[in-house]
């Protein structure tokens, strides 16, 4: 292969929770592509690179962009926040790539918001668990009814990608709403929001809360599965291990119903 672009996922904001690998695809690289929101989450240490950016919702051109610079003869590495895997741009990439087979693509995982807001939680995704997204930009909104219905049917611990934007601010009700058809109200949910950057903030609260909770677009939403418990303000969902079960009480009961 005569080019080598990187896939970076930079994680949820801050560079204590990128990887040691991440920072050093970014240092070898001469160039670094990416929304300006996460080039300026880059901070100082990159400033001296090359930085390019194209607007929101332009994710094809930025993606060409980073052949195109590879082609030049420069290092590129095309930044994602969290993990460029997962509702990133690292499948957009090989699909473009398919028109340079002589750029070699290296994606290089990042702590997804799954992950980096669970642990601010306590620890809500301890078993079998769903990550669901309610943006229905590029989904349609029945196939999200059809996956969160089957999430609950499975008694999996959910978490909720994009709850809100500025034109859909209704969807998370929406989505409560056919969870409370399986699930009960009392359920122990928590949000997260702005997960390593300004102005953190997780708290918890009952699905029947959570529908009327207000989200943005920088929240990640987490539903327990019928094991999970508040405790002391953590949201902790249970492996199973024999004294949780004995911590347990009878099914059902602990969650006011
Ligand atoms: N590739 C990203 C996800 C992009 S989809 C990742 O792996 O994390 C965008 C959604 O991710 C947001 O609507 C929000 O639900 C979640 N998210 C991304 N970064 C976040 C952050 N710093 N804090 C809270 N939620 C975040």
């Amino acid at each position: 292969m005569e080019h080598k672009i990187y896939i970076v996922g930079m994680g949820p904001g801050r560079e204590g929770l990128m990887t040691g690998d991440a920072l050093e695809a970014l240092e070898q690289s001469d160039v670094i592509i990416g929304y300006t929101v996460y080039l300026d989450l880059l901070g100082e240490r990159f400033r001296g690179k090359e930085l390019l950016s194209t607007p929101m919702r332009q994710e094809e051109e930025r993606c060409r962009m980073c052949f195109e610079e590879a082609e030049k003869g420069k290092q590129a590495a095309l930044v994602c926040s969290g993990d460029a895997g997962i509702y990133g741009m690292a499948s957009l990439m090989y699909e473009i790539g398919k028109a340079y087979p002589e750029t070699e693509l290296v994606v290089i995982p990042g702590i997804t918001a799954a992950s980096s807001g669970a642990a601010l939680l306590g620890a809500p995704l301890n078993h079998d668990f769903c990550v669901v997204s309610l943006s229905d930009l590029l989904t349609p909104w029945d196939k999200i009814e059809k996956r969160l219905k089957a999430a609950a049917e499975g008694d999996f611990a959910i978490v909720l990608y994009n709850p809100s934007s500025r034109k859909r601010k209704d969807y998370l009700a929406r989505a409560c709403d056919i969870l409370l058809g399986r699930i009960e109200p009392g359920r122990p949910c928590g949000t997260v929001e702005n997960i390593g950057r300004e102005g953190t903030e997780s708290s918890v609260c009952t699905l029947q809360e959570l529908r009327d909770k207000e989200v943005n677009m920088f929240t990640t939403v987490f539903i327990g599965n019928s094991t999970s418990e508040i405790v002391d303000g953590k949201l902790i969902t249970k492996r199973g291990y024999p004294s949780e079960r004995a911590a347990k009480g009878p099914a059902g009961s602990r969650n006011g119903i």
